[in-house]
Order: structure tokens, then sequence, then C-alpha cells
């Protein structure tokens, strides 16, 4: 059992889970506790050095190195330059979420 579990189990605040990848294609998801991320934002840029447009707008949030649920470390960008934790970019895509998260997560989003 991870950590986090345990907490739920408890008796504390649930941390409810939410999907994130790592760009727009979705092309790998993971789920994360919910307290896991932070700045949330509108991403419009994507990727691995020079950044190219995604075709639409989508909910971004950032989400540390040091979060990564246990078996993948890999999905963010490796942590072999300068120390933990990194901020990994990812993006919430809608429809992979429960609506009523989803909204709740975009209205933390800074205007
Ligand atoms: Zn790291």
């Amino acid at each position: 059992m991870n950590e986090s579990a345990a907490k739920e189990e408890a008796g504390g605040a649930v941390d409810r889970r939410v999907i994130v990848a790592r760009g727009w294609t979705e092309d790998r998801t993971i789920e994360v506790p919910e307290s896991a991320l932070f700045g949330f934002h509108e991403a419009v840029l994507m990727g691995e050095g020079p950044q190219s447009p995604i075709p639409k707008p989508m909910l971004g949030a950032v989400l540390k190195c040091t979060d990564l649920p246990e078996g993948c470390e890999d999905f963010g960008p490796t942590c072999e330059e300068g120390e933990c934790p990194h901020n990994i970019e990812v993006v919430v895509p809608r429809d992979r979420n429960a609506p009523e998260l989803y909204r709740e997560l975009k209205s933390r989003v800074a205007k």
C-alpha cells in the first residue's frame, strides 16, 4: 500500500485522482493525487526543446518529479540534470476526467 492510500484510510481528506498526460496527443497518461498538482494554467505549448503549439488550449498543470507514482519515474524528463524536485509540465485531458473534477481544476487557472 502506498502512503497516500494509507492516509485516506486513516480518515484524511479524500485526495481525488486526476488523469494527466505529458502532451496533447495523450500518448501516455498517469493517475496522480489531486494534491500533487499545482500551477494550473492554460497550456498552449507543449514539448521538449523547441516547443510546438497545440491545436487547442488545454488545462495545464505542474507536477513535481518527486510526486510521480511508483513505477512512473519515466513519465517526466529524466532527473539527471540538477537536483530534484524537477517541475514536470502536464495537461489534464478533459475527456479522461470526471466533468465536475475537471471544472473545479479549471477554475483554479489564474485569470
Ligand atoms: Zn527530479
